[in-house]
């Protein structure tokens, strides 16, 4: 018979301090819950004199409020970061196009591209500083047990944790998803997402630019400096020749596929750095919860890289539990209750199936040669109409109706406090 003394026990357990984990992590804690926190492999302290970082990610208004309410924002932005106020969609060649521009909306920015390595080094920091929150790492989950009060945790250390509610963040091929038995939906697309940091004869103007090719879209997006962060989505047996290029092939072949005619930017890539490849996928997990138990970030869902919405998915998943615990516990419901997870998992999940439908059909209506004059119709459409542009753009920025307060401005304090 286990003895529930010799136990920690805290409100909630987080396994994984991913970039989505950790500023779930920071939320909950700084909303006063206690929260143990389970990593297998601790950040690398980030060095911003460093070279950029091959994984990067384009941040939305959104996440960036989540992400300072998280207690992070301010050192990224003091580290490294780079804002964008542009982006530029053509379908095949620079004839197509759509484009956006932050000042056309009323925003400072579009968004902007950070390191992965950075954000989560920085919400782990904040973690280490937090009197509510307790990190276990190098550890690991092994074991679950449900009981009727508490989730019960057996860590590959040999530690046994309690928690009312256990919050899994553990990415994609999530452990504790399968524990949990949550199966997912899948479209796998046999394609690889080739990344690298890319110098182009003339530096990046702040530019997010992307153009469907007949193998999947190509992203050049802004980093500091002039150079630009490359997303390249390939069938999987170019992907891995392109990988095996040296580099003066690989530019020449990345310069075909983004080139243009005069005044044209992208104009020749002349450097880039090393490569790797990610296999593509989208994932949909059938529910969010299970008793005691929720899903958060690409453990619960995975999105196709081309619009860059993958993490920004998850931090409005990490912002949109914070708000429903916080609530229920302002109510005096018990948080961890079937309602309230229930809330939670419809609210998030739904906006998942939004997000992951609507990538799989662009990339349905993009990648077919022949579906060019329906492209051309659509792209014409949305550009000639402000209010479709205006509905993208309040999507792709994390602040729609029905994003989670956080992202639309609302702090802690108010959510905590609403008669403040
Ligand atoms: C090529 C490419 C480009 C992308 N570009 C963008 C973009 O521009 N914008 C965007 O929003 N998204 C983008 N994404 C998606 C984005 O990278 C992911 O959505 C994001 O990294 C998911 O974060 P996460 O914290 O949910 O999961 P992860 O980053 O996978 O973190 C999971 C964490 O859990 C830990 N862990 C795993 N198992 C255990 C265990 N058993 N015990 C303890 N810890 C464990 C891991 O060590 C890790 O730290 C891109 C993806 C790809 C492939």
């Amino acid at each position: 018979m286990k003895q529930r003394e010799a136990i920690d026990s805290y409100d909630i357990a987080v396994v994984g301090a991913g970039m989505v984990g950790a500023a779930a992590a920071c939320l909950l804690a700084r909303a006063g819950f206690s929260v143990a926190i389970l990593e297998r492999e601790e950040p690398q302290p980030f060095d911003g004199s460093g070279d950029v970082g091959l994984r990067v990610s384009a941040l939305s208004p959104g996440s960036i409020d989540i992400l300072a309410e998280a207690g992070a924002w301010r050192q990224i932005e003091r580290l490294r970061h780079a804002p964008y106020g542009r982006m530029r969609v053509e379908d095949r060649d620079e004839h197509t196009v759509m484009e956006f521009d932050a000042a056309e909306f009323g925003l400072e920015q579009l968004g902007v591209i950070v390191e992965n390595e950075l954000v989560q080094w920085t919400l782990w920091q904040s973690l280490l500083a937090m009197g509510g929150a307790r990190l276990h790492c190098p550890d690991q989950l092994i074991g679950l047990e449900c009981e009727p009060d508490r989730q019960l945790l057996s860590l590959a250390s040999g530690k046994q944790l309690a928690c009312r509610l256990l919050v899994a963040a553990d990415g994609i091929n999530s452990g504790v998803r399968s524990l949990l038995g949550i199966e997912q939906d899948f479209w796998e697309y046999g394609q690889q997402g080739l990344v690298s940091v890319v110098q182009t004869a003339t530096p990046n103007p702040g530019l997010a630019w992307q153009r469907f090719l007949e193998g999947g879209p190509l992203a050049f997006l802004p980093l500091e400096h002039g150079a630009s962060s490359i997303v390249w989505s390939l069938p999987e047996a170019r992907a891995s020749r392109l990988l095996e290029l040296d580099d003066d092939a690989f530019l020449a072949e990345l310069g075909q596929a983004a080139s243009g005619g005069e005044g044209h930017w992208p104009d020749q890539p002349v450097s880039c750095g090393p490569r790797a490849a990610f296999p593509l996928t989208m994932r949909l997990s059938k529910t969010y919860r299970a008793k005691r138990a929720v899903l958060i970030g690409d453990a619960a869902h995975a999105v196709h890289p081309l619009a860059g919405q993958g993490v920004n998915l998850g931090l409005l998943d990490a912002a949109g539990l914070a708000e429903v615990l916080i609530a229920a516990r302002r109510e005096g419901v018990p948080f961890a209750s079937e309602k309230v997870l229930e809330k939670y998992a419809r609210w998030r999940r739904s906006e998942a199936e939004v997000m992951a439908r609507g990538m799989h059909s662009i990339r349905g209506i993009f990648i077919p040669e022949e579906l060019g004059p329906l492209r051309r119709f659509g792209m014409g459409l949305i550009s000639s109409s402000w209010t479709a542009k205006e509905a993208f753009i309040r999507r792709a920025t994390g602040r729609h109706r029905n994003a989670p307060a956080l992202a639309r401005g609302a702090s802690l304090t108010e959510l905590l406090h609403p008669s403040v």
